[in-house]
């Protein structure tokens, strides 16, 4: 049983990702099974016993091996992130390989016959009270061919319903990956009991917007099935039978429900309610109520969940909670984004059916995720109060979805002063990464990628605050949709094609894994990570899908609205049909926007900051009319069915400069739209100053004009600092690394970006201020020294995949800087092949290229090709138009109008 490799991997992420959380981390780096053989707990044990106190995220896995005692019979190692405090600021499972022990399979056999019978029965009887979709309208129309957000819908749904697997209760693949050769979809503890009720939630959305009827056979049988999963005691259980992976977060012997998906469930089926009008999605609705109340602990005005660690996060084991489980910890994930669907959910459930029991509850769970300990920025200045006005670090989605629960509950119990907390809290996360375009960081952390999550939750409490009273984001949100939640959805076959085809071949082991029609499949999905121009490792975490497809809706819904009595507010302007008007987007080809009505009497228009009012323009049908303003909008009243307005004005065409992580960005954007971009040379002190080459936070410098395969590369630098030495180098994504790190030295054998595990670590304890660093590369053999003229440690590899000759470098990737010196290149007779004490003038880089840390690569799918936006003339095509009036997800109404 290979139970060592996942903590080793884990450290692999540690060290080059500055203790990125991707839940991917695992499996990005695991080796071919079989291909080595796992350390035993002792080895391990005396391995991590050597690293310093200083690294306080090592210290933490140490802390978590040792507590676990490395259970042989658990296949699973869990990993908890603590701060030199013991404080836990993030923990989360290996994803990789957990397996059923094979003593307990015979007893799973028989579990799962008996478990199979029970669930047919109560599907049958669930089905028979399911009722016919409604339908709308279909109508042929010669539009603009612009964003349509009734498209991407319709493109989410072949994905909602594709990446499902028929064989195992619809459970969702819950990660898809294009980097392999062929594709294929794996599945993760956390699909069923959290990601499923995302889909579900999504599929009445997208069918609302689309009128697609693509899968509905599939849709059927997984809310079939998602119903039938729900237990007498009224929560919604992901089963131990027949779920080979459901060991692969958290060990669990006991079917577990998870308290964030049964959140989930819940605003899923409020979805669907509002949309076919069944009243068993409400008798079910009820049950998670109680169900969630019984398993939550009240104290005082507070209210929490506990985490068991079993299954996933936050799940309650079906024969209940073990004893004396201490409170929640984890404000930089856990208490926020597992508590954040559920007080969602329940305020919307307190609105919709007025439970007042439920608000209260909400009330409890929103003070506990007021404490201070959720809301903790990395810095602040001095004053400045963070823990009390939504300022964060950690976890981005969670935080953001943490806000987007508060703000729920703020608005159905009219708690101005908790919606200006939410408001302060948005405000602050739009500071993280590239806001205008909607790419947010997965953590607040430094090298980090856009999770689609983020973006889609950006948008959602965007759109809520106006909704809430409290501010107007209509501008922000059409800079995240028309930019990057549109980007990180997949929607070109022929690219993923492509990547795949140029990808190592990947053979799938089912059930777990399936290699079957994966791009076809997963069409419409959103990518799991987003870079600045591709979607790097190109994969899907199906979070992602569910979240942005959800965001597609809430946009789409905000294109227009109506309030009942003929007023229509159009604040996007996207293409988008409606039961009131419909409205034909020419932007960013042209300035114009033109809305043909059918029912309204009064259409007020937001207008896009970047136009120059004096200059727009309306015309109803040939009649110039004069500008009406309020606000942002533009009036337009007495309006009969059939008028045409058309609304013209100058398109901007801007140029701005944009840092990312100490990169600048050349944004070149029409409107909001962006079109086009260059990024700069690394501009944020990188370079050669007081004689050193400085490469603060993540860096590579490659010397000019060296290439070869058999070298000895010494340099001297600082020991409170990461330095590594390229060897081989190819491009960014491709190289041997030997390096100093993490309190020792070892080695990574770069490919396709991925750094795979340590390797031959050993430990360095003690090294001084002042170190030199000495490898020797000669065939395969590498040996990497590091010393600080009393301590010395060595470790030696022997190189499996970097074999080519390529260029030298040096590397570093984290906080604090290193200052390299007397970097020396020689051959293995000793002579020199470059050399360099950077004594030259400062910013003499003329010998040294410094080489982008992201490169993109033949297997990224490149985003941002936009160059044919900026046409001054709107390509025109005919297409299908699809009117249902049935609004998902619109603003808590007054209790009169209920
Ligand atoms: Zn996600």
């Amino acid at each position: 049983m290979n139970l060592a490799w996942p903590l080793v991997t884990m450290l692999a992420g540690v060290g080059l990702f500055g203790g990125s959380d991707s839940l991917d981390g695992a499996a990005e780096a695991r080796p071919p099974a079989g291909a080595i053989a796992p350390w035993s707990p002792d080895t391990i044990r005396a391995r991590l016993a050597h690293l310093p106190e200083q690294t306080a995220t090592l210290k933490g896995l140490v802390e978590q091996a040792r507590a676990r005692q490395l259970d042989p019979a658990c296949p699973l190692a869990t990993v908890t992130v603590l701060d030199n405090d013991e404080n836990e600021v993030f923990s989360f499972g290996s994803l990789a390989f957990g397996q059923v022990a094979a003593s307990g399979q015979e007893a799973m056999d028989a579990r799962l016959a008996t478990w199979k019978s029970e669930i047919e029965k109560k599907e049958q009887a669930i089905e028979k009270r399911f009722v016919t979709p409604p339908t709308g309208k279909f109508y042929e129309a010669i539009v603009p061919d612009t964003l349509d957000l009734a498209d991407r819908a319709a493109l989410a749904i072949n994905c909602l319903t594709g990446a499902l697997d028929p064989d195992y209760g619809y459970e969702l693949y819950f990660v898809a990956r294009f980097n392999a050769d062929p594709p294929y979809m794996h599945h993760e503890a956390s699909g069923l009991p959290t990601n499923n009720p995302k889909f579900a939630e999504s599929l009445p959305m997208m069918r609302l917007m689309s009128g697609s009827t693509q899968n509905l056979d599939i849709e059927r049988r997984m809310m079939v099935r998602t119903l039938a999963l729900i237990a007498d005691d009224g929560l919604y259980y992901a089963p131990l039978a027949g779920r080979p992976w459901h060991h692969t977060w958290h060990r669990a012997d006991d079917d577990f429900a998870n308290v964030y998906g049964n959140g989930r469930l819940l605003l899923a089926l409020m979805a669907w309610f509002q949309y076919d009008g069944n009243p068993l999605w409400q008798e079910y609705g009820q049950g998670i109520v109680h169900g969630l109340r019984r398993v939550a602990q009240f104290q005082g005005d507070r209210a929490y969940f506990p985490d068991p660690h079993i299954g996933e996060s936050f799940s309650y084991p079906r024969s209940g909670y073990p004893a004396n489980l201490p409170e929640p910890t984890d404000g930089g994930f856990g208490i926020p984004m597992y508590f954040a669907g559920v007080i969602r959910a329940l305020a919307k459930w307190a609105d919709m059916t007025g439970d007042q029991d439920a608000l209260d509850f909400a009330r409890r769970l929103a003070n506990y995720v007021r404490q201070p300990r959720v809301w903790t920025p990395g810095a602040e200045l001095a004053g400045v109060t963070g823990a009390e006005r939504g300022h964060f670090s950690g976890h981005f989605h969670a935080h953001v979805a943490a806000l987007r629960g508060l703000l729920e509950y703020a608005m159905v119990a009219d708690d101005a002063e908790l919606k200006a907390f939410v408001r302060s809290g948005y405000e602050y996360a739009r500071n993280f990464g590239l806001s205008r375009i909607g790419w947010f960081p997965e953590n607040t952390a430094t090298g980090q990628y856009c999770e689609a999550c983020c973006t889609a939750d950006m948008v959602a409490l965007a759109i809520k605050l106006g909704d809430a009273g409290v501010g107007d984001y209509w501008e922000d949100v059409d800079g995240y949709v028309r930019n990057q939640l549109v980007e990180q959805q997949l929607i070109r076959t022929d690219l993923l094609e492509k990547l795949a085809a140029s990808s190592p071949p990947h053979r799938a082991t089912p059930p777990r894994e399936t290699d079957d029609r994966v791009i076809e499949r997963n069409l419409g999905g959103f990518a799991g990570h987003g870079d600045i121009a591709t979607l790097p490792n190109t994969w899907i975490m199906h979070c992602c899908t569910g979240n942005g497809s959800q965001a597609l809706y809430y946009a789409w819904d905000g294109v227009v609205r109506e309030n009942g009595q003929g007023s229509a507010q159009i604040h996007l302007l996207l293409n988008r049909a409606s039961p009131w008007l419909d409205l034909d987007s020419y932007l960013p080809y042209e300035g114009k926007v033109v809305i043909k009505n059918r029912a309204a009497k009064r259409i007020s228009v937001r207008i896009p900051a970047w136009v120059a009012r004096r200059e727009v323009r309306s015309r109803i049908g040939s009649r110039l009319v004069p500008a009406d303003w309020i606000g942002n909008y533009l009036v337009y009243d007495n309006l009969k069915s059939g008028d045409t307005i058309e609304i013209k004005f100058p398109m901007v065409e801007t140029t701005t400069k944009a840092t990312l992580e100490g990169k600048t960005h050349t944004l070149r954007f029409r409107g909001n739209t962006l079109v086009g971009f260059s990024s700069q040379p690394a501009e944020r002190g990188v370079g050669i100053r007081d004689g050193k080459l400085v490469l603060p936070g993540s860096g590579r410098a490659v010397a000019e004009g060296v290439t070869v395969t058999d070298a000895q590369v010494t340099v001297d630098a600082k020991g409170n600092a990461e330095a590594g030495i390229m060897l081989r180098w190819q491009d960014s994504r491709n190289f041997l690394l030997a390096i100093y790190a993490n309190g020792g030295v070892y080695f990574h054998e770069i490919a396709d970006g991925n750094p795979g595990a340590f390797l031959d670590f050993v430990p360095a304890p003690g090294v001084g201020e002042n170190i030199h660093l000495v490898v020797q590369v000669d065939g395969s053999e590498a040996v990497l020294t590091v010393t600080d003229g009393t301590k010395t440690a060595t470790t030696k590899h022997t190189i499996t995949g970097i074999n080519k000759a390529g260029g030298v470098g040096l590397f570093h990737n984290k906080e604090p800087a290193q200052m390299f010196d007397n970097f020396r290149v020689a051959d293995l007779q000793g002579n020199t092949i470059f050399e360099d004490q950077f004594n030259e003038s400062d910013d003499a880089r003329s010998r040294w290229k410094f080489v982008d840390d992201r490169g993109s690569g033949p297997n990224d799918y490149p985003i941002y090709q936009r160059d044919h936006l900026r046409s001054n003339k709107a390509p025109m095509v005919n297409k299908s138009r699809y009117v249902l009036d049935r609004p998902i997800e619109r603003p808590s109404r007054k209790k009169d109008e209920r």
